[in-house]
């Protein structure tokens, strides 16, 4: 017998929200789960949900509060895994999406880890560097009875990075009592970084497009390429793609998009970009509206910036011929049905941008045997595991005419209730 999850108190109401967007990805697998839909309810919730009020001081004497999450999705596979995002929007709703996403990701790839997310309502901005060391301190206090090495290992998401997972690690090692660099991954390597991680995202990204490529014979080299985001995932995966032949045409981040025909100067706009203005004050390449942006003629077009980004409107005016998701859920279902009606191959998030918790997890097994690997090392592993968890999804949604996001969520799904299914139900 299974309780609609309707019923659940917590879950969004809102048509088109991150949570309702994931419950409706899982109704799309279901027919194809034979016997082991039966179980899916536990899909359809997050295990385990962490509200937290982070009271600091501020540079000026003041109180604030902030409120944070961490949600555990999905723990059947292994511990919780997931980055921390620091963002005004940050919600109940998109942190569960996210976790969820999290938990279908890391079995897409086969990584022995369960889902999980969290983060502040906070703009980072409006914030000097002290008090954002003492949010993220007051933060991860709050959420240190549930994190740790086996239990649930946070890592960077949007505007958050190594110096915040470095003061994640020493408050978590300060309240157990002794230094545990596992409890998170993306630190920087003085700390039991890996090699690799901080570009993992966006060379995972560039492995799948190019992948992609080979097998719809529109090869990266001398494509057209236009990314929304030049964060951790957006701006190293262009600077792949210009190192390989591409021509990155258009980037968008938050202040602005940029345009080149024959392809902007990827080195000197990484340089330009962190100033105020963003890509748009650079300087470089033509500016354009944001809605232009999504209607320029592109072989690849990577979204790798927020959730939402393509709902069915703005996909009937999509001109790629494919799309890579570097951000998470950054498509809608509906937006999937007009993409693929139009014949646009879309890759979903769940492997294009799993690069970068793949790292993660060589961080975190580095960190566990304090033996480290060579960046070259990393990335042959890296590509190894992502290019043959692609071709798996690949061949299920040739085999099956199926979406590539129907056939990772049936690879994920699979591996994740068949676990469940073995270790049974306690008590
Ligand atoms: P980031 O904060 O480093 O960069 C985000 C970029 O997106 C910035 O350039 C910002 O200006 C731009 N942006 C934000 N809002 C925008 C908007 N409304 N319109 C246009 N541009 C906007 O974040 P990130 O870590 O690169 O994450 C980006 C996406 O990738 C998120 O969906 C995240 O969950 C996902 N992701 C990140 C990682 C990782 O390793 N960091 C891994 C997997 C997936």
């Amino acid at each position: 017998m299974t309780t609609p999850s309707a019923g659940l108190s917590f879950a969004s109401a809102q048509p088109g929200s991150p949570w309702r967007v994931y419950l409706e990805q899982i109704e799309r697998v279901l027919p194809h789960l034979g016997p082991l839909a039966e179980a899916v309810e536990t899909l359809r919730r997050p295990k385990r949900v962490l509200i937290v009020d982070v009271p600091i001081e501020t540079d000026d004497g003041r109180m604030a509060h902030f409120e944070g999450y961490r949600v555990q999705h999905n723990l059947s596979r292994g511990p919780g895994k997931g980055g921390i995002r620091y963002h005004p929007d940050v919600g109940l709703d998109e942190v569960m999406a996210l976790a969820a996403w999290m938990t279908i990701k890391n079995a897409a790839v086969n990584l022995p880890f369960g889902g999980a997310k969290g983060g502040v309502r906070v703009d980072p901005r409006t914030l000097s560097l002290k008090e954002l060391e003492r949010l993220t301190r007051r933060f991860t206090s709050e959420i240190n009875m549930i994190i740790g090495p086996d239990k649930d290992i946070p890592a960077p998401d949007v505007n958050t990075n190594e110096q915040i997972m470095a003061w994640m690690m020493d408050t978590y090692s300060m309240n157990v009592g002794h230094t545990a660099t596992g409890v998170v991954t993306g630190k920087p390597l003085a700390l039991g970084g890996s090699v690799g991680r901080n570009r993992a995202t966006g060379q995972g990204v560039f492995f799948i497009a190019r992948e992609t490529g080979r097998r719809l014979r529109i090869p990266v080299e001398g494509a057209s390429i236009a990314i929304q985001g030049f964060g951790n995932v957006g701006r190293p995966a262009a600077e792949l793609f210009a190192a390989n032949g591409a021509r990155v045409t258009a980037i968008q981040d938050v202040y602005g998009t940029v345009y080149a025909e024959q392809g902007l100067d990827i080195p000197a706009l990484a340089r330009a970009a962190d100033a105020p203005g963003g890509v748009a004050a650079s300087g470089l390449g033509e500016r354009i509206d944001a809605q232009a942006f999504w209607e320029l003629p592109t072989d690849y077009l990577v979204p790798a910036a927020m959730e939402n980004q393509i709902d069915a409107r703005r996909a009937e005016r999509i001109r790629a011929r494919v799309l890579i998701e570097g951000a998470n859920g950054p498509t809608t279902p509906g937006a999937d049905d007009v993409l693929a009606g139009r014949g646009i191959t879309v890759v979903p998030d769940v492997i294009a941008n799993a690069g970068g918790v793949t790292v993660s997890y060589f961080e975190w097994v580095q960190d566990f045997s304090s033996f480290f690997w060579s960046e070259d090392e990393v990335n042959r592993r890296l590509e190894q595991i992502l290019v043959g968890a692609y071709g798996r999804i690949w061949d299920i949604a040739q085999h099956k005419h199926l979406s590539l996001r129907t056939a990772a969520y049936i690879v994920a799904c699979e591996r994740v209730l068949d676990a469940r299914r073995i270790r049974g139900l306690y008590p």
